[in-house]
């Protein structure tokens, strides 16, 4: 038996040899790449889309937004720390809506400011608690575990996430919809336009519709698969 596929992305071969291994299928009808997993999406043999994986590095990004992405359990996650981190410098993330009122703006910036001072009075309160503690990195790591619980949804993170495809085109269909929030809806229209450069054949059957706001959600006639 000889057959070669014809894709030079790593995961489509791979997706593509795990297919044809299950039907003992090697060239007969459905002789291209896409063709062929075409065919696995369309009957929903979603399984052997898990054998390529891809990281993403997000930043920039809320709290409020990680916490709704980590809900997807086939991803593994790195996220900066608010304990070994002092969090006196960071940023705060502005939704658009309320960026685009300038009264709506002025009461957000007084919340998050409000935030910050209080943080940064309780850190150092805290550590001056603490003072008799020898140990000082477990002193700081105290004092911010304890001051962070005042801070906002708004709060800027960085996080790292592995997933496999299967799991990336189920996080595109959920978070894409224009039911999803605005922030998590950004993020997986980004993820999809990067995963249709990085796999164009797995990615295929996903179009962009524009919204009223000028983004956009994620459609497939493919969904759960
Ligand atoms: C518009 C929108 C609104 C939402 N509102 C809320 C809300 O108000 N409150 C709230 O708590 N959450 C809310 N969520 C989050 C949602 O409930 C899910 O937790 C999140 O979208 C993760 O998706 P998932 O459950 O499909 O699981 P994932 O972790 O992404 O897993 C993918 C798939 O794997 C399978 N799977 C994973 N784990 C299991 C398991 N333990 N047992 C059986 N099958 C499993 C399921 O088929 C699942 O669909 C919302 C999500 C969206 C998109």
């Amino acid at each position: 038996m000889t057959w070669q596929t014809d894709t030079e992305v790593g995961a489509e071969r791979l997706s593509e040899v795990a297919g044809r291994v299950c039907y003992m299928s090697y060239g007969k009808g459905r002789k291209t790449n896409r063709e062929f997993l075409g065919h696995i999406i369309e009957v929903g043999h979603g399984s052997v889309l898990e054998h390529g994986v891809w990281c993403f590095v997000v930043t920039g990004v809320s709290r409020s937004f990680t916490h709704e992405l980590i809900r997807h359990r086939h991803f593994s996650y790195s996220q900066l720390s608010q304990r070994y981190v002092d969090e006196s410098d960071s940023d705060f993330v502005e939704p658009d809506v309320i960026a685009a009122d300038p009264e709506l703006h002025r009461v957000w910036c007084d919340a998050v400011n409000a935030t910050r001072i209080a943080y940064d009075r309780l850190v150092k309160g805290l550590e001056t608690n603490l003072a008799d503690m020898t140990d000082k990195t477990l002193r700081r790591k105290m004092a911010r575990q304890a001051a962070r619980s005042v801070l906002p949804n708004a709060t800027e993170t960085k996080i790292f996430f592995t997933g496999n495809a299967r799991a990336l085109r189920h996080f595109i269909e959920l978070r894409g919809s224009e039911h999803a929030e605005v922030e998590i809806r950004k993020v997986a229209v980004a993820v999809l336009r990067i995963m249709q450069r990085e796999a164009p054949n797995v990615f295929a059957d996903y179009t962009l519709e524009p919204l009223p706001d000028g983004t956009f959600a994620t459609r497939t006639a493919h969904p759960k698969v």
